[in-house]
């Protein structure tokens, strides 16, 4: 789960990295009344789960609270990248001396922990890795050692911190280890982490990632998600157990397996590209024992994708044999119909693997017009890119 700059701050306070909290407001009237309280020079900051907010106009800096309340005007209701801005952050604002960037992440190449750091923070940092690899310290942490006072020296000297600063930086790596280690964070990203001109270090922007596989162990995680951010379709899957996630194609995909699924999407990409490019809208594993209760949930949200054209089901029969899973089809197609939700976009369903034939016979004795039913999987997905293109 990807956290708010707000929430990840909230965050690095709690663990003792030194950072402005500032007041969460939802329009102009509020962030007049925080900026008042605040007091002085304030930053109004569009609160998204996104990066790059101050290029696309989403960070303004204030003289007062009247102008907190314009510039909060201005940023409510943005889009950036996607994302429409529903909240802003009113927060007092930082003298920056020097712009530094840090940063923890889960390495899975190399199947540890690694740290980044550059004394070239601010501006887009896949730039500078881009343009300046030097630019940007790179460092395996052990995680049997993690970040101690002689890993931080490690990693503030790979980045060259000047030696004014150095001692209180790595005091803030520590810190944000912290943070990374007891909220079962897989990133921990500060950019920028900014000098004060008094020399302070300050985390003034934070982008966090929780790891939801450890959400058992911290109760207090579950007052951080924003239903309104999440996509609709996707809790709708999460209540119903599936294992659904949403992109942006418009070819729904429903297959029993993760692997199988998997290498669906990347057929029907393939595919697509001969019939103008269309994509794979989601992934959906129902598992292994695929009942009609399930390909019907599964079907239900696809269906309801307005961005999905056609529905590839693809199934590899395993111990749940072919057969039943094409009953399973058959009676969602009718469970569906009996909601009230006519099934009218067009299902690709290749079936394969034990049974396959007694699942193919019993589609084609039910007769339904929705269904078309393709032997391989190149064909299927084929056909299925070629219906959502409409042809
Ligand atoms: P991002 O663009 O989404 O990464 O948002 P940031 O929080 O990093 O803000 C973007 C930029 O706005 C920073 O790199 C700073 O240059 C500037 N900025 C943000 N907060 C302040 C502040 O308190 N004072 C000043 N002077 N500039 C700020
Ligand atoms: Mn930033």
């Amino acid at each position: 789960m990807d956290l708010y700059e707000y929430q990840a701050k909230d965050l690095f306070a709690k663990h003792g990295v030194p950072t402005q909290s500032g007041i969460v407001v939802t329009d102009a009237d509020a962030a007049v009344a925080a900026a008042e309280q605040i007091g002085g020079l304030v930053v109004v900051k569009a609160q998204v789960k996104t990066g790059g907010r101050g290029k696309a106009g989403g960070v303004k800096l204030a003289q007062n609270a009247s102008e907190a309340g314009e510039k909060a005007s201005a940023i409510l209701g943005l889009d950036i990248k996607g994302h429409i801005v529903h909240k802003v952050l009113v927060t007092g604002a930082a003298d920056i001396a020097q712009e530094y960037y840090v940063s923890y992440l889960l390495d899975r190449a190399n199947r540890t922990f690694l740290a980044m750091a550059s004394v070239e923070g601010g501006m887009d940092i896949e730039e500078v890795a881009a343009t300046k690899p030097e630019a940007l310290a790179k460092v395996l942490i052990d995680p049997l050692v993690g970040v101690d006072a002689a890993m931080a020296a490690q990693i503030a000297d790979a980045a060259g911190f000047p030696a004014e600063v150095r001692d209180e930086v790595i005091e803030v790596l520590q810190r944000l280890w912290e943070v990374f280690v007891k909220e079962d964070a897989t990133l921990v990203e500060v950019n920028p982490l900014v000098q004060t001109p008094e020399g302070r270090i300050m985390a003034l922007d934070g982008k966090v990632t929780l790891d939801e596989n450890a959400e058992f162990r911290h109760a207090d995680h579950a007052a951080l998600v924003d239903l309104a951010a999440e996509n609709g379709l996707e809790l709708k899957a999460k209540e119903k157990g599936l294992n659904y996630v949403k992109l942006d194609g418009e070819v729904g995909i429903i297959g029993n397996g993760a692997g199988l699924v998997m290498s669906t999407l990347d057929v029907v990409a393939y595919a697509g590209e001969a019939h103008g490019g269309v994509r794979p809208a989601n992934f959906l594993d129902i598992g292994g024992g695929a009942s009609a209760q399930v390909m019907a949930d599964g079907l239900e949200i696809v269906l309801s994708d307005p961005g999905v054209k056609s529905v590839f089901v693809n199934v590899f029969g395993g111990i749940t044999a072919c057969d039943a899973v094409a009953n399973g089809i058959v009676q969602a197609i009718g469970l569906l119909e009996q909601g009230g939700d006519k099934v009218t976009k067009p299902i690709v369903c290749r079936l394969d693997g034990n049974n396959a034939a007694a699942g193919r016979a019993i589609l084609a004795e039910a007769n339904l017009a929705v269904i078309n039913v393709v032997d391989t999987m190149d064909d299927a997905a084929d056909r299925v890119a070629a219906l959502a293109a409409g042809a």
